[in-house]
């Protein structure tokens, strides 16, 4: 079974403050020390466990880097912000549906690696009825996002790891809400 990675997004018109937002995540237990030399990677804080809830067994859930410097445990990553709104997705993203007539999108693969980059300018045409939508107005139905600011938590199975409402209340700060999403390679 392959690990996955639970995504937090900010929405695009309400980019936070960064010292601001992790100086609240981490008076909220969130986020603990910052972890190896890259700027925004973080160790899950004292409180990490009461604000993701995992469903299921996590037996292996490991919240200590290993011995072997790898990153392969749960840790925090900051990503962005984006100067423009891009794509994140994986190999567990599903095609989209057309806000017209609801049909799935299924040639969005050919588009993927643009709006990666931020194309958010290149729309994608419906098929079946011709319309065409921009990435920012589909639902990516919590398998990617589109946005320009992120935080990954990673190595958790895909679903399994709920951010409870204490989180993204904190995440919010009276702004608009956070979406959240799963990425999974096989
Ligand atoms: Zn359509």
């Amino acid at each position: 079974m392959t690990h996955g990675t639970l995504v937090l997004q900010a929405p695009s018109e309400c980019i936070p403050d960064q010292p601001a937002l992790i100086a609240r995540l981490s008076d909220l237990g969130f986020v603990g020390a910052g972890y190896g030399e890259t700027p925004g990677v973080y160790l899950a804080g004292p409180r990490f466990l009461q604000l993701i809830t995992f469903l299921g067994c996590s037996p292996h859930l490991q919240l200590e880097p290993p011995a072997d410097g790898s990153e392969d445990f749960c840790h925090i990553r900051l990503r962005g912000p984006f100067r423009t709104a891009r794509l994140l997705s994986a190999g567990n993203t599903r095609p989209p549906r057309c806000p017209g007539c609801g049909k799935g999108l299924t040639n969005w693969r050919q588009l993927e690696s643009l709006w990666a980059k931020g194309g958010s300018g290149s729309e994608i045409g419906c098929a079946a009825c011709g319309r065409s939508a921009n990435p920012a107005e589909l639902d990516w139905r919590r398998k990617a996002g589109f946005g320009r600011y992120f935080i990954e938590i990673s190595s958790i199975f895909p679903e399994e790891a709920l951010p409870l409402p204490a989180l993204m209340e904190c995440l919010r700060d009276d702004g608009a809400e956070w979406r959240y999403f799963y990425l999974q390679d096989w």
